[in-house]
């Protein structure tokens, strides 16, 4: 399988080449030049497999130039019981109810609570092979406000190769979340806390990552969303939740997915595009509407930071969709060009761009459909789903709940993706049910274990001098 930018470069590389990048040369994306299609036969085979041996077959139909073994070796070592909780990985549950069968598939029972572990632990396993194949070391800087920190984190700590230097702003995660990342003793886990907000942190990251110079002397790197291996690690779970909730393969599914970057329902279109039966993709978003706008009137409209609101579902608060040009490139026929007009210079020009007509009736054969949810919204889906199945869900999960319930059809099943656990969102979640969250047992008294970490202002001079110093 090769790889090619959603720009119109023509140049195909390897999945290793990629693996390790962010944007192509051209500012595009990377996407594989097809995507493999399962026949009914392939699906009947996989319905038996485990999530693991699941993996591996859909995982090798991408990733060609790692020999099967290993590859088998790293997909082994990263979906275990021991790291997920459950021989099913990711366990679907029933809500009862409503005019067609309502489902919940856990995502969010790895090291952080959170779905963006399924994709970034395998990332982990995979960078190190990738670096000690190469004889070389990746330095990742980023800045988190939450959820993916911690993700990679957990992801990168004690691996070879590899070390993480994580932003955050002081003072401003959850007491949980900063005490998920603080208490790290890994050596190769750097945590520095900013005096400043989260913006402050994105900026610093920016400006280290402009000085090429540095980058490539300190060999900068970055785990952000548009990763190809991530969203590939996430089209994963779609299968596995169909298996669950089906018994024959003509029975079709809907999924609802809690969006933000687009990473994660764009792993269901790339599902769907193989030959899952999915009837519909449901984006569902918080007040940060931008994708709700774009599958409702065709119009792409990125916002401004000022435009850009403060939520109780945070890790859904975008100002643009950093995967979705994946998507439209596949909307739009793979017209590189095009592409390349709408997202170069109409974005740079216009803030955004309108599909025409034509284009826009093109996403109903793509099956997607999308809606929003606010904070009120938010707060009565938890209540009713604990008072009525005595079911606590997250903040995001309950967005996508929301959603969801309006787009269920009779006789198909709806399965609303779960992105994190409420442990994580303890504020939301006292306000919404008058008691504090459910937490893992194993997670009790985590905020009072030691922490390591240093403070910084916010100036870029003292950030490179701190990773200069830790890569001596
Ligand atoms: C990252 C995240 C999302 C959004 O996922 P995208 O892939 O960016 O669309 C939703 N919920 C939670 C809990 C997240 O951490």
């Amino acid at each position: 399988m090769k790889y090619i930018s959603t720009r119109g470069d023509p140049a195909e590389r390897d999945f290793s080449e990629i693996l390790l990048e962010g944007l192509a040369p051209d500012g595009g994306l990377y996407l594989p030049t097809h995507y493999p299609k399962v026949d009914d036969a392939t699906l009947t085979r996989w319905r038996g497999l485990g999530y693991a041996d699941l993996a591996f077959e859909i995982l090798s139909l991408f990733i060609t130039d790692i020999a099967p073994a290993e590859l088998r070796v790293l997909i082994n070592r990263t979906y275990t019981r021991a790291t997920y909780g459950s021989d099913a990985i990711v366990p679907v549950r029933q809500l009862p109810g409503g005019v067609s069968p309502l489902y919940i598939e856990a995502l969010s029972n790895g090291p952080t609570l959170a779905f963006k572990d399924m994709a970034m632990q395998l990332l982990g396993n995979l960078f190190e092979y990738e670096l000690a194949r190469r004889g070389e070391c990746l330095n990742i800087l980023g800045a988190t406000s939450g959820d993916t920190g911690s993700a990679a984190e957990y992801a990168m700590r004690g691996k070879q190769g590899v070390r993480v230097f994580m932003l955050s702003p002081q003072g401003r995660m959850s007491p949980f979340q900063q005490a998920q990342m603080f208490s790290l003793q890994d050596p190769n886990i750097h945590n520095i806390a900013v005096e400043g907000v989260f913006d402050d942190c994105q900026d610093i990251v920016k400006a280290v990552s402009n000085d090429l110079e540095f980058k490539r002397r300190y060999k900068i790197g970055t785990v952000n969303s548009i990763n190809w291996a991530r969203l590939l690690a996430q089209v994963v779970y779609y299968f596995a939740g169909y298996f669950q909730v089906t018994r024959a393969n003509d029975e079709r599914v809907s999924f609802a997915v809690p969006s933000g970057n687009f990473g994660n329902v764009c792993a269901g279109h790339v599902a769907r595009c193989m030959g899952l039966p999915v009837a519909e993709l449901v984006v569902a978003t918080n007040e940060n509407d931008v994708l709700d706008e774009f599958f409702r009137t065709g119009r792409y409209r990125v916002r401004a930071s000022a435009e850009t609101f403060e939520t109780s579902s945070p890790s859904m608060d975008i100002s643009k969709a950093s995967n979705f040009e994946r998507f439209v490139f596949d909307l739009l026929g793979r017209d590189g060009a095009r592409v390349a007009e709408l997202f170069g210079a109409g974005l740079a020009r216009d803030g955004g761009f309108q599909l025409s007509t034509e284009e826009f009736n093109r996403i109903r054969g793509f099956g997607f459909v999308s809606g929003k949810s606010s904070h009120a919204d938010r707060l009565a889906t938890i209540r009713s789903t604990w008072a009525d199945h005595q079911d606590m869900i997250d903040t995001h999960t309950a967005d996508g709940l929301k959603v969801g319930r309006e787009h269920q059809q009779p006789g198909v099943a709806m399965v609303v993706l779960e992105t994190a656990l409420p442990a994580k969102f303890a504020a939301t979640i006292e306000e919404a049910l008058g008691r504090p969250p459910l937490r893992p047992a194993e997670l009790d008294g985590i905020e009072d274990l030691p922490k390591r970490f240093v403070v910084m202002p916010v100036d870029v001079d003292r950030v490179k001098a701190y990773v200069e110093q830790h890569c001596a």
